[in-house]
């Protein structure tokens, strides 16, 4: 700053200012006071000097004798004295001979002290030439009154005033020096201490908020100033982060909602937007969208007309909901509330985007599923209805003709028997009312059973039948019956869509090795050189009453839920079903079971990583979390390694405190404690070396979240999606062991 713009220039100039007024002052006003407090001490003197005069005074005297005894006195009181009689004739004088004076009768002193016993008068006296104090009193002693009066120049008091003047301007000069080093050196202080306030006032404008910027010294009103600063900042700081953790937690359960949700202002004007919604309307993460309007943000002409009604509906006593049909046959159901001040004045709305797509699929599912059923039951029903009708009314009289009637009578009644069968164990597996069998099974005699009950119908058709079981099959672990019947279900198809000529092969061997499926499970899988399936219809064989060709199928016997029952039985043991097929080669239904191996309990479970071991510390959390007490659980990496703060953090959004878990090495692990290891690491299993022995073996593979990436919401987010994977890993491994 420069020096002149200083509080410090400014102050010294005041000051210097405030101390050259007050010499002028006290250079103007001295000379007046000392004039007039020396004339009224000469006053008072000259009355007393006055009355010993007149004693001294003989009244007879008069002329010459008169002005000598003057003359004598005056010199001995260093004044001038004159005697006047009261008409103003000069009686005698001091200095000149009073015969040759003028009447001082008219002179003002003399007429004041006529009137009133003194008088004085300070003027001009031409007689001497410079100025006088004339003091008369009327001395009443003698016979006849006469006027003393003493005088005495006033040119010395002019000395002495010019000499007090020199020296007060001298003092006041030095003082005022020493006062001007005073005033630098306080007005610096202070300038630094305001600068030092100017200092704080900058970072806070820059938001950064100081600790203890301002020491305590003293106890003026400045540093009162500063102590409040230094408390205002902290109190401020404090606000800052309560506001911070308020909004990390609005942020946070932004983030976890699945809905997508809007605020908007009065105008239509977004405010805000969560991840979901963006994802609904295809925005980008980063993609800004301040002061744009929701219409244009959404670019979906249902959305103009939904915030049109939202913007004219009074939502504060009532909740608007609305169903809207996006793109792509996305549905959403629309909530929105206003949003008021406390004077009750809107600010907004916030607008709760509902993905009920899938609700509205079930919809359509449930409605067509009873038209289905409905048109299942009747057809048969019909047919029955018919040929009784016939039987009764008009009884054919060929006896081959009536047994061919109740044959087909027979047929449609056994297909509404298998129809209302295959429905009950529908809703009964999807009910979850079925309680499963959990045996063990070889798969091999299953197979064995199933190609029993299927060979001579196979053989009539003229398909081969065939199996092919590995020799070192794993035992699986279910319910007998299910499985059974998920088996005929598929082997009736093969057997069903392919044609005389064609084969029909059951398989079983050990399952691969494959991501995330565990040693000791089973593929069991019906293939068959049949009519195929179209790639379009694949997707959608699983539902209930789909069907390819549903007059062949009708035809056939089918009732257009044997897929079905097979899914729902595959769910329920864990397991997974594929279907892949070509139209004219021929069609293979997979379906791999766990493994008996899978379902012994698990009582020491050592969760381990090659790299970082944020995975298997994460896993230790959920499984300490759920499963049950007796568990023993681990996790290591192959290294011992500090956790990432970003897996205490996101384990903490789940609800789960692993920041005081310790991450050892696999070599600090007692490995005679673990009878389950599961492999949390992106690569082969195999990778991890030295695996205790005697221990059966899962493998999760999951990316290392630590190396993800982008910034550091995108490496939370890569966290998040971890997080997520292993809790429904580790639900899964538990839920097998109830
Ligand atoms: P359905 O009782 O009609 O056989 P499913 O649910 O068992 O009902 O099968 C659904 C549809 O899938 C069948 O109607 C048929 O079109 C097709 N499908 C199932 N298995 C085969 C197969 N092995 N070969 C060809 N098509 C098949």
């Amino acid at each position: 700053m420069p020096w002149k713009h200083s509080l410090v220039a400014k102050f010294s100039l005041f000051y210097t200012g405030i101390v050259l007024l007050l010499l002028a002052a006290s250079f103007l006003y001295s000379g007046g006071v000392v004039k007039r407090l020396y004339t009224s001490f000469l006053q008072k003197k000259f009355q007393q000097e006055a009355k010993i005069v007149s004693r001294l005074l003989s009244s007879q005297l008069e002329g010459e004798a008169l002005d000598k005894l003057c003359r004598l006195i005056a010199t001995d009181l260093g004044v001038r004295l004159t005697v006047i009689a009261p008409d103003g004739k000069v009686l005698g004088d001091s200095e000149e001979p009073s015969s040759t004076m003028e009447n001082h009768g008219t002179r003002p002193e003399v007429l004041e002290a006529l009137a009133g016993g003194t008088g004085e008068s300070i003027r001009y006296s031409t007689t001497v030439g410079y100025e006088m104090l004339y003091q008369a009193i009327v001395d009443r002693a003698g016979p006849s009154p006469r006027i003393l009066r003493l005088s005495v120049p006033l040119g010395d008091i002019e000395e002495v005033i010019g000499s007090m003047r020199r020296a007060i301007l001298v003092g006041l000069v030095l003082i005022s020096a020493v006062g001007l080093v005073f005033a630098y050196l306080f007005s610096r202080r202070l300038g630094q201490r305001v600068g030092r306030m100017a200092d704080f006032s900058q970072k806070v404008a820059l938001g950064s908020f100081p600790q203890n910027f301002f020491p305590r010294k003293g106890e003026d009103e400045l540093t009162l100033l500063e102590q409040n600063l230094n408390e205002m900042s902290v109190k401020i700081r404090e606000k800052i982060k309560e506001i911070l953790v308020e909004k990390e937690k609005v942020d946070s359960i932004l983030r976890c909602m699945i809905e997508g949700l809007v605020v908007i202002d009065t105008r239509g004007t977004v405010v805000l937007l969560n991840d979901n919604a963006r994802q609904m309307f295809h925005l980008a993460a980063n993609q800004s969208f301040s002061g744009a309007s929701f219409m244009e943000v959404s670019r979906h002409p249902e959305m103009k007309k939904l915030v049109e009604e939202v913007l004219a509906c009074d939502c504060s006593r009532e909740c608007f909901s609305k169903e809207v049909s996006l793109d792509e046959g996305r549905w959403v159901r629309v909530n929105a509330v206003s949003l008021r001040d406390g004077d009750e004045h809107p600010l907004g709305y916030i607008l709760v985007f509902h993905d009920i797509t899938e609700i509205k699929r079930l919809e359509t599912v449930r409605a067509d599923f009873v038209a289905n059923v409905s048109h299942e039951l009747r057809t048969p029903l019909t047919a029955i209805r018919g040929y009784v009708e016939t039987l009764l009314r008009n009884p054919p009289a060929d006896p081959e003709e009536s047994q061919n009637f109740l044959a087909i009578v027979h047929r449609h009644s056994e297909r509404l028997g298998r129809l209302i069968d295959d429905l009950l164990t529908l809703s009964d597996l999807e009910s979850g009312k079925i309680q499963l069998a959990r045996e063990e099974i070889e798969a091999g005699d299953l197979i064995r059973r199933v190609e029993e009950i299927f060979k001579d119908q196979a053989s009539k058709k003229g398909v081969a039948f065939s199996h092919q079981i590995d020799p070192e099959l794993p035992t699986i672990v279910g319910d007998p019956d299910r499985l059974q019947q998920l088996l005929i279900n598929l082997v009736d198809n093969a057997v069903k869509y392919t044609a005389a000529g064609g084969q029909v092969k059951i398989t079983a061997r050990a399952s691969d090795h494959t991501r995330g499926a565990e040693r000791g499970a089973v593929q069991v899988a019906v293939v068959d050189t049949g009519c195929g399936i179209p790639a379009k219809d694949l997707p959608r064989l699983t539902e209930r009453f789909y069907r390819v060709d549903k007059a062949r199928s009708r035809e056939l016997g089918g009732t257009g839920l044997g897929l079905a029952i097979v899914k729902h039985i595959v769910q329920a043991h864990g397991g997974q079903l594929k279907i892949e097929s070509k139209p004219q080669q021929g069609t293979t239904v997979s379906v791999t079971l766990p493994g008996a191996i899978a379902d012994k309990k698990a009582n020491g479970v050592l969760f381990l990583c090659t790299a970082n071991s944020c995975r298997s510390q994460m896993a230790e959390g959920f499984t300490r979390a759920i499963a049950p007490k007796e568990t023993r659980v681990f996790s290591a990496g192959t290294e011992p390694k500090e956790i990432h703060p970003l897996a205490v953090k996101v384990m903490e959004e789940a609800g789960i405190d692993i920041s005081n878990q310790t991450s050892k090495g696999l070599q600090a692990m007692p490995l005679e404690q673990i009878d389950l290891v599961v492999t949390l690491c992106g690569e082969a299993a195999e990778s991890c070396p030295t695996l205790p022995p005697n221990t059966r073996h899962l493998h999760w593979p999951l990316p290392d979240p630590t190396i993800a990436q982008g910034d550091e919401r995108e490496v939370l987010e890569a966290f998040r999606k971890v997080r997520d994977e292993i809790r429904t890993q580790v639900e899964k491994l538990f839920s097998l062991n109830p």
